[in-house]
Order: C-alpha cells, then structure tokens, then sequence
C-alpha cells in the first residue's frame, strides 16, 4: 500500500483477519474521520459546544436522549458507573473513587464478568463500584438478581459479547425490567455491536460503545441514553473522567464517523466480505485436515466469518499452531484465535484494505501446505504456548 508509515517505522505490515481488536489498532478509521481529526487538529474550539454537537449526532443515531464521547470503551463503563454513583453532585464527583456513605454496589451477572484486555468487573471498581455478582457463571436467574438488589445497589451493568457466556443468562429486558422495579439504573456494555437502537430500546438506561469499531471512527468511548444520566457522565471529567478524557481530534472524528455510518454502504460491504469468505473457502477446500465453514456472528452484528477447522493427524499441524505460523513472516496475517484450543479459529472479514484478501489466501495456501509436508505433526502443547504468551508480555520493551 502506498504512503504506508509501518515500513518506515519497522513496523510489521500485519493483516487484520481477527476482527475489531483494539490490539491491533481496532479498525480502519474511515475517510470522512481522518478528514474532520486532520482538520480539527489545529483549532481551537470551545470543548463544551463540541461535546454538545456530538450529543445531537449521537442521539440521532441511537434514539437516546443524549450522548458523551470519552476514551475508550473500558473509560465509558467507569464513567456510567460514577455517574450512577455521584449523580449531578459535583463534591461527589471530585471525592470518587472515595464514594462516602453513597450507594456503590454494582450488580453483573457472573456469566457476564469477563475480560476484553482488562477485566470489566475492574472498570466498575475504578469508579469506587463495588461489584456485586449474580448468580453463577453458566446460570443466572431472576429471582437471584431480584434477591441482590438492596438499598446498596446503584447501578447494574449488562455485557453484550461474543466473550460472555452465551446461555443459562437472563435476557436483557427482564434484566432490565427487574432493576427499574428498584430504581437500579442499567448500564450495557454494546461495544462491538451493530445495532444503535436495540438495546435502550430493551430497557439500558445507558448504552455504550466502542466509536474505534464497528464504527471505524478514532479510539473512544461513546455514551448513549438519558439526558441527566448523560450529563452525569459528562461531568465525571471535573473529576475521574479527567484521565479518560477524549481530545478535540477524538470527538469531531466520532461525529464524523457517525455521520458516515448513516450513508455507509452497508450492502455493498457486506458483498465484499462475502466475496473474500467465499475465496478463502474456496481456498482452503480439498487441503488435507482442513475444513472450512461460513459462520453467522454469534451475537448477530450482520457479519459472517469463516471458521477453519484444522484436523492435526491429516494436517500434520494444529489450528493454533497454524495461527502461529500465519501471523509469521513478511505478509504477517493475524488470525482470530481465542477458541483455537476447540481445533479451529476464524478468519474475519471486516478489516481488509483492497487485494488484502487475495494475500490472505495465497498465506493460507503456502502455510497448510509447508505444515502437509513435516515430518511430524506441528503440535505445541497449550500450556506451554499460554505460558509463552505471559512471558512475551514480561518482555516487553526488549
Ligand atoms: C472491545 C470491547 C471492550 C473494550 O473496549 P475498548 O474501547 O478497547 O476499551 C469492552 N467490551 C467489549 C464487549 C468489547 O468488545
């Protein structure tokens, strides 16, 4: 690709077929933001009315009443749950993560309390949240979340993910349903989700996303939902939400990224990803031990991908071994990996720049058919590869 600043960072030219990860830079961020941040970058603006703008674009797309932009995702869910906490009391804002004699318990299905980098349940702490789980972590039920509210709880936060458990869990509306009853206002996590009405329309009082995915807009965090709990939000940058606050830059290239979500394609793209997932089977079809199938997203975002079985006694290599080595080399092609351990992992579809997917497919052909020809199966133990992994991080900056 032309103009690409990674050669002369030495930096490695990866392809993204993970999906929108925030660890590999989350997404291609549009023209129409690179514009509005490029643009903005070297004025000045009075950040209240720019916040105000957002709001207004926000609430266009989502239905809400209101909305906040701020860092990230895991910053938005620490700002909802203080503003839960602290209302509009501004001495309150400035004493978290000090809560006082306010209430501060947090309730999360146990199914719900995962980690997408850093654990959600940390995020509530941060805002002085006291986490408070339900029920256990392949069943959750009504009558247990009914059973934890007390005049402690302040606040209650829903996880929409393909990292949750995905059954024995109560399902949104009766979450929220249950929580109104007793004035627990509901919080759902949406970040890597498609649909901007769904969830205030199934009762979150508050709905946040990740404005870097999906979206493709810069590294944020947006806030959807009821105008006073919104400026709530917003006020939490007097206090905690200072740290995590969004620049100029991340707010105008927010608005615009919205602003095109509204005209996108949306057909058009999902045809292209179609057209790649459909080479890559077609690729990877008739290789020995290898088996590809076209997948539904399992939280239902209008996205398929295709998940690659790989049969290690007929490929002579397993599936996260074969993610490994795909992610080698000069053309490294980073894979979605996280339920290799199951024999499988994913190619997604949703990140190529033009002509990427044809690299992809020749750096299937060439790895599946290097690993046919060992002379002994590429088999790494999973514990030791885990255990690699941590090590890796330790390492870093050498
Ligand atoms: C990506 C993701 C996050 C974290 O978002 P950041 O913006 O990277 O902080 C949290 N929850 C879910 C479900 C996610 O997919």
């Amino acid at each position: 690709m032309n103009n690409d600043i990674r050669a002369e960072l030495g930096l490695r030219p990866v392809i993204n077929v993970s999906g929108t990860m925030t660890s590999l830079g989350a997404s291609i961020v549009g023209p129409e933001a690179v514009s509005a941040v490029n643009r903005i970058l070297t004025q000045f603006v009075e950040m209240g009315d720019l916040h105000r703008l957002a709001s207004r674009t926000i609430a266009e797309l989502t239905g809400a009443e209101a909305g906040f932009v701020t860092a990230s995702f895991s910053a938005a869910i620490s700002l909802a749950v203080a503003a839960a906490i602290t209302g509009e009391d501004l001495l309150a804002i400035e004493q978290l993560p000090d809560t006082g004699g306010r209430r501060n318990e947090v309730l999360i299905q146990t199914g719900h309390m995962v980690s997408y980098g850093a654990p959600v349940e940390q995020a509530i702490r941060l805002a002085g949240g006291a986490v408070v789980p339900v029920g256990q972590a392949t069943s959750a039920h009504a009558y247990q979340l009914a059973g934890a509210i007390s005049e402690r709880t302040v606040a209650a936060v829903f996880v929409v993910s393909h990292h949750v458990v995905d059954y024995g869990q109560i399902p949104l509306k009766t979450f929220a349903e249950i929580c109104h009853r007793r004035g627990v206002k509901v919080i759902v996590d949406a970040a890597s989700e498609y649909d901007l009405k769904r969830f205030l329309a199934d009762g979150a009082d508050v709905v946040l996303y990740s404005g870097h995915k999906f979206l493709g807009g810069p590294t944020s965090g947006i806030c959807a939902g009821e105008k006073s709990f919104i400026r709530n939000i917003y006020l939490q940058n007097r206090g905690i939400g200072r740290g995590m606050k969004v620049g100029k830059e991340g707010i105008a290239g927010v608005i615009a990224a919205l602003e095109a979500w509204k005209v996108r394609d949306h057909d058009g793209i999902r045809a292209r990803e179609r057209a790649a997932l459909e080479l890559w089977r077609n690729t990877l079809e008739g290789q020995k031990g290898i088996t590809p199938i076209i997948v539904p997203d399992p939280t239902e975002n209008p996205l398929d991908r295709l998940q690659v079985h790989v049969d290690p006694e007929q490929a002579r290599i397993t599936a996260w071994d074969l993610a490994s080595a795909l992610a080698r080399g000069d053309r490294p092609v980073i894979v979605r990996d996280h339920e290799a351990e199951h024999g499988y992992f994913y190619l997604d579809p949703c990140n190529l720049h033009p002509g990427e997917e044809s690299v992809v497919a020749a750096r299937l052909v060439e790895e599946v058919e290097r690993a046919s020809r060992a002379n002994q199966i590429i088999h790494t133990p999973l514990a030791e590869r885990w255990l690699a992994q941590e090590a890796a991080i330790l390492n870093w900056p050498d």
